[in-house]
Parts: structure tokens; C-alpha cells; sequence
């Protein structure tokens, strides 16, 4: 299963509904899957602050969507800013992607440092 905050790979870091609390659509608890404790905890508070289950960017994340421009843009840069996108070598994409996520979950952590890291 994959973390239900990030899309991660979920590891060994989980939350299941509580027994009155909300359900499947045929009748049992929900589970949550999760890759980390600071994941674990984003998902704590979103529901403590009235935000249920259904998962909506946060203000941080949001933030840290923000923050991901500038490497993005300077990653496209360096590969040439006429080059089109069709033109990316796989290779390209993938460093892209990692570009993306890295500056992504850098910005939200450093957005979160009460979280507990390990
Ligand atoms: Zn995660």
C-alpha cells in the first residue's frame, strides 16, 4: 500500500478509524497506510483539525508546491528552455520527477519541524 499523505510506499506506519468513528462504504473500519511518522502525524492533525478523511492540500503543502518552482525552473534551464518536452530523453523525465519530489518533501518538512525525525 501506498502512503495516503505523500503516494509514497507505506511502511509499516498505519491508522485505522476508530470503532465510532467514520467507515467504508460496506461497513468497516478505514485503514491508512502511511511511509513515515512525519506523514503519520500530517494526517493526525489534519483530521484533529475537523478535515476528515477526504485529503486536501494542506496550507504547507500548498507552501511547498510553491517552493518546487524555482529547482523545476532551473532544471529546465539547464536542459535548454526551447528544448520541448517531447524531446526529453527518459533519463530527462526521471531526474525531473526526483527534482520535483525532493524539493517537494524538503520544503514540507522544513514547513512541519515539530515532527519527530528518524
Ligand atoms: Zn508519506
Amino acid at each position: 500500500m501506498i502512503c495516503a499523505v505523500c503516494g509514497r510506499e507505506g511502511r509499516g506506519f498505519c491508522w485505522v478509524s476508530p470503532k465510532r468513528g467514520p467507515r467504508t462504504p460496506d461497513g468497516k473500519r478505514m485503514f491508512k497506510r502511511f511511509c513515515s511518522m512525519q506523514c503519520q502525524s500530517l494526517h493526525a492533525r489534519r483530521l484533529k483539525a475537523g478535515g476528515g478523511v477526504v485529503i486536501d492540500p494542506t496550507h504547507n503543502e500548498k507552501v511547498a508546491m510553491e517552493a518546487v518552482l524555482p529547482h523545476l525552473g532551473e532544471y529546465v534551464a539547464s536542459l535548454g528552455m526551447d528544448k520541448p518536452l517531447s524531446a526529453y530523453s527518459r533519463e530527462e523525465i526521471l531526474q525531473m520527477v526526483d527534482v520535483v519530489l525532493t524539493a517537494y518533501f524538503d520544503n514540507l518538512r522544513e514547513l512541519t519541524p515539530d515532527d519527530v525525525p528518524f
